[in-house]
């Protein structure tokens, strides 16, 4: 880099654009946004520092976390990216108490079969009878679990809705 065309860095801090220039790598002149935000966020001479206490194979990785935090601050100026972290953790836990649901319905209805194995011969006798096939207390598990599924789906709305 250097040369000609200085780096999106050196443009923004008006400066010359040396040959072992600590931001020429990355962040080139065609994105002057991408170090803008980071040095809005952080400064130019924090970044500097950052990058020059890392080893290089490290510092692109470094950058991006940069530019990504310094984004989710800009957005977000109370949590930055704290705030997705807990919103997806809130996701995380919401579909973790769905399926802790869903699991004690398979158990339950699992639990429903296991003592109609043996009394098949009762089929034949009421081949009418549907009470066999939709005992009450299934009926009633499955109406309270997607009355909890509602609840947590609005939750989730209202979460989403916050977020954005
Ligand atoms: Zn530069």
């Amino acid at each position: 880099m250097g040369g000609n065309s200085p780096c999106a860095s050196c443009k923004l801090l008006r400066r010359r654009c040396v040959k072992d220039c600590i931001f020429a790598p990355y962040f080139p002149s065609d994105d002057p946004q991408k170090f803008a935000m980071v040095h809005k966020v952080f400064g130019a001479s924090n970044v500097s520092k950052m990058l020059q206490e890392l080893p290089d194979h490290q510092r692109a990785d470094a950058v991006s976390s940069l530019v990504y935090e310094a984004n989710a601050r800009v957005r977000d100026p109370v949590y930055g990216c704290v705030g997705a972290i807990s919103y997806l953790q809130n996701q995380v836990s919401q579909l973790q108490m769905q399926l802790a649901v869903a699991q004690a319905e398979i158990l339950c209805i699992q639990m429903q079969q296991e003592p109609a194995l043996p009394t098949t011969p009762q089929l034949v006798d009421h081949p009418d009878d549907k009470s066999f096939f939709l005992p009450h207390q299934y009926l009633n598990f499955t109406s309270s679990s997607s009355s909890v599924m509602q609840e947590y789906s609005l939750k989730r709305e209202s979460l989403i809705a916050d977020w954005s």
